[in-house]
């Protein structure tokens, strides 16, 4: 990643891409104490377009008030930072990674708080779990590592640390061939996967467990709007393991996994152990949205021009 042609803005500049590095003694890199965001722009008839910018700003300043993070810049400039990289980059379509963190001001325990660097890169990245995830869907295996506990990390925050938890699960997962985690919570619930919300469909339902152990996913939030205006019931409750075993059909929602289908959980195939119809129909909502092809959502969309 590091040795590439390209700008990334870094505490407020472009600065050439191979320059945007930090020293070893970064307290952030030793324990973990940023915040961070994945953000997608995608090509569409006028131009590149970013997928929900103000919402991700905003959860991104979210998980810094969760952390007791002051962010130097203010929303209007990290947005503006999104357009910048992809015109510097001259990018059609990309990944964002807006990020916050801790400089080397201070190595103790507790960071030095006014030391807050913030950077936002972008580059192109395809389908996250894969094009043939995306048509056949995935095999997802439960976790041995349970999510985390509401009172340890928090898990409204989407930051740095919580994701050791996903690295140890994704791992694993895949590890033993899988393509994908799903996290228990703590009582043995469905949280979600290592970097996706979950959804199941029983009967025409959707169903999807509440947000007490998972993140607010804007994919997810993104996924309830479009299946409401469908007219599908959403239900948002704790789910067990075997109601994904039994459901019709399941499927991941994240930025980077956009609506990835679940065709198997521990060796169960789910419904028809295809992508289901409702997915599907949802799947290409979704991937009409974020193109720029639905003019009914242009409003989640905020074009580089
Ligand atoms: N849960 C976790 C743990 C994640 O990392 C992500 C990806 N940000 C999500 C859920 C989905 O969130 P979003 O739809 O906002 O990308």
């Amino acid at each position: 990643m590091a040795d590439r042609d390209g700008f990334i803005w870094y505490d407020g500049k472009l600065v050439d891409w191979r320059d945007a590095t930090t020293h070893v003694l970064t307290h952030t890199l030793h324990y973990g104490m940023g915040v961070f965001e994945g953000v997608r722009a995608y090509e569409t008839p006028k131009g590149p377009a970013i997928f929900r910018l103000q919402d991700h700003t905003d959860r991104l300043f979210r998980s810094a008030k969760i952390l007791g993070m002051d962010l130097p810049f203010s929303k209007d400039d990290i947005n503006q930072a999104h357009l910048d990289v992809v015109k510097a980059n001259k990018l059609q379509s990309c990944y964002f990674r807006p990020m916050a963190f801790y400089g080397s001001g201070k190595l103790g325990v507790a960071p030095k708080k006014d030391d807050v660097r913030i950077i936002v890169a972008a580059w192109p990245w395809g389908a996250y779990l894969g094009e043939e995830g995306l048509e056949k869907g995935i095999r997802v295996k439960t976790s041995s590592f349970t999510r985390h506990h509401v009172n340890i990390t928090m898990c409204k925050a989407k930051a740095n640390g919580n994701y050791m938890n996903s690295i140890l699960a994704n791992n694993e997962a895949t590890a033993d061939g899988y393509d994908e985690a799903l996290l228990l919570d703590v009582d043995g619930f469905v949280a979600e996967g290592s970097g996706e919300n979950i959804f199941i469909v029983r009967k025409g339902k959707l169903y999807t467990p509440d947000l007490t152990s998972a993140l607010e996913g804007i994919t997810r939030d993104t996924v309830v709007q479009i299946a409401q205006e469908q007219g599908l019931e959403i239900i948002e409750k704790r789910i067990t393991r075997d109601e994904v075993y039994s459901a019709d059909e399941a499927f991941f929602t994240g930025t980077a996994a956009e609506v990835t289908p679940i065709r198997e959980l521990d060796r169960r195939a789910i419904g028809e152990g295809s992508r289901g119809p409702i997915t599907a129909a949802i799947q290409q909502k979704y991937f009409n949205i974020v193109k720029g092809l639905d003019a009914e959502h242009e409003h989640w969309l905020t074009y580089v021009k």
